[in-house]
């Protein structure tokens, strides 16, 4: 089974387009919550592919970037989407204010971005996604970390 897949985005519809197919990819909740690392540098994408997977799974309107917030939750008929973004966490023990706690479990997918402020108090990540500028397009890289992660690459 591949663990791992690269690809290139040549434009922003390609990078919503890949939002969309991880959320068409989706494998059933095993036994907690499915988790999703975004890695890159600001202006990567992360933001751009947690949109497109959140049209693809019926989210109408604007998806506001978590920037302040650092938490926005859609609440869906089958799931929630909790998209998270740490770039302005201060110290990774405030990460506790967010109430994390209630989403670890079954029915809830976890988009992060900026994991890496707060790496030890996430848990562990079904898909590893990292993006980076390639001229104008984007790369994207996915590891797939977990059992879980390894059947929802096999079905991208
Ligand atoms: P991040 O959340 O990683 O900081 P955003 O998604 O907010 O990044 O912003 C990414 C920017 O890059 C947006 O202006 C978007 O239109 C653009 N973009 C997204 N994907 C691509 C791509 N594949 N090629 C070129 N530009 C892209
Ligand atoms: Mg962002």
């Amino acid at each position: 089974m591949i663990s791992t897949m690269t690809s290139v985005l040549s434009d922003e519809s390609a990078t919503l387009e890949f939002g969309a197919k991880l959320a068409a990819a989706m494998p059933a909740f095993a036994g907690g919550a499915l988790k999703v690392a975004l890695r890159g540098d600001l202006g990567a994408g992360k933001t751009t592919l947690t949109r497109g997977l959140l049209g693809r799974l019926g989210v109408r309107g604007s998806v506001r970037s978590p920037t302040f917030s650092l938490l926005e939750a859609y609440e869906l008929d089958q799931l929630a989407v909790i998209h998270i973004d740490l770039y302005r966490l201060r110290d990774a023990a405030d990460v506790r204010g967010l109430g994390l706690a209630d989403y670890d479990r079954p029915g809830y997918l976890w988009m992060v971005e900026w994991p890496e402020r707060a790496e030890r108090v996430l848990g562990q990540f079904d898909l590893e996604i990292s993006l980076r500028g390639v001229g104008t397009a984007r790369e994207i890289e996915i590891v797939a970390a977990t059992e879980v992660g390894r059947h929802w690459l096999q079905a991208l």
